[in-house]
């Protein structure tokens, strides 16, 4: 067993990178074509193929944050307008609509499940002079929202809705999987190495808009459209079937291209999605097993609705959180704080918000939450060390 002179090394999340992968990448490598090309296509496929979604448009791209940047840009968000997010959450959620210029407000969280209250955001748009012109609820640590709801007030009140499923990958809500854009217009995965599954960096949209899909294959390489069956005009009078160099830029878009040796990376990737998504359901179930029920509360799936992606395990600490952090991390057992409420940045304070203005969030951040170690790789003996060191702690 480890102590302070003979710690061990278990982090709170952990990408797993296999010999298959590293080969669908040489190939990639070695080939005559290393961005954006026929392994993006393949990986975009791939991934509505998974998630069963049949007449769903998937765009990769270079982050989470650039997909949930084109996704706001493609609904129209730009200079005053509102967008609302969940203030537990990283702060790309609130950033991509700063970035179109748009201002962002917050609703505060269910104290349970981490997610944007629908309930809260209920009372919030009753109460709101002007209603916002996109939601972005996050599926925090990979427990759906309530999209059913949210859609419900969506079309009361004339919003668009972006699921941050960042944390989803493989979960599901109603018996379909997340991503499928039942109560959305678009859903944005991340692949960063922390995530289900990873392309070092990189994102994705899916929609089942086709406007919105276009839109976003446009912004995501520079704004331009080159299927000439679309051209606004030539600028030359040469006849169309001879300008094949001919291109349009329609919009002020961006490079924000997922290569081919990133694709490569997530395809290889997502052929293991399904294993690793059991594997994290086992480990989710041995703490729920062998962890202490009396001094923390653990993560459930709050109703049958609810197929939980187990992105992170948040335990709920009821009392000295902070020492148990201190305690854990000491041993080696290198546990996180998901997140900091995104209104108590620096960067979102000077947009004049303050402590005390989601007292859930602020409550959960500072006295409650604590991500315990969740990867497929996490073997059964150090998972038992570290449902050994806690339940100590708390004798
Ligand atoms: C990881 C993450 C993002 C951003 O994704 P990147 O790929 O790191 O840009 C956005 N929202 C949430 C909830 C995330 O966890």
């Amino acid at each position: 067993m480890p102590n302070r002179l003979n710690p061990v090394t278990i982090p709170y999340t952990k990408h797993q990178i296999t010999d298959i992968d590293i080969a669908y990448v040489k190939e990639v490598l070695c080939s005559d074509f290393i961005t954006q090309g026929s392994m993006v296509n393949k990986f975009e496929e791939q991934i509505l193929d998974i998630l069963e979604f049949e007449y769903g448009d998937a765009l990769a791209v270079n982050s989470g944050t650039s997909a949930l940047h084109l996704a706001c840009l493609a609904l129209g968000v730009s200079k005053g307008d509102l967008v609302w997010t969940s203030p537990l959450t990283f702060a790309a959620s609130a950033n991509c609509a700063r970035m179109c210029g748009a201002r962002v407000d917050f609703v505060d969280v269910d104290p349970i499940t981490g997610c944007m209250d629908t309930i809260s955001l209920e009372e919030k748009l009753y109460s709101s002079p002007i209603p916002p012109k996109v939601v972005i609820p996050v599926h925090y640590a990979g427990h759906s929202c309530q999209m059913k709801k949210v859609k419900e007030l969506a079309n009361k009140y004339g919003f668009s809705i972006i699921e941050d499923a960042c944390h989803a990958l493989g979960g599901k809500y109603l018996d379909k999987y997340i991503g499928s854009c039942e109560f959305s217009d678009a859903v944005v995965f991340s692949f960063h190495p922390a995530k289900a599954i990873t392309t070092g960096e990189g994102g994705m949209v899916l929609t089942n808009n086709p406007e919105i899909g276009e839109k976003i294959r446009r912004l995501r390489s520079h704004g331009i459209e080159k299927d000439k069956s679309k051209f606004k005009y030539l600028n030359s009078p040469t006849d169309i079937d001879k300008v094949g160099w001919f291109y349009e830029q329609w919009d002020l878009g961006y490079n924000y291209r997922m290569t081919d040796i990133q694709a490569a990376l997530g395809f290889s990737q997502s052929l293991r999605l399904e294993e690793y998504q059991k594997r994290r359901r086992d480990i989710a179930d041995r703490y729920q097993r062998e962890l202490n029920k009396e001094f923390l509360t653990l993560p459930c799936e709050t109703s049958e609705e609810v197929d939980h992606a187990w992105h992170l395990y948040v335990v709920q600490v009821l009392n000295y959180r902070n020492n148990l952090y201190e305690y854990l991390h000491s041993l080696g057992i290198y546990v996180q704080v998901h997140y900091p409420p995104v209104h108590l940045h620096p960067y979102y304070q000077e947009l004049k918000y303050k402590k005390g203005d989601f007292p859930v969030a602020e409550r959960l951040y500072y006295h409650r939450l604590l991500s315990l170690p969740m990867y497929p790789s996490l073997t059964e003996d150090q998972q038992s060390m570290v449902i050994y060191l806690i339940n100590r702690y708390f004798k």
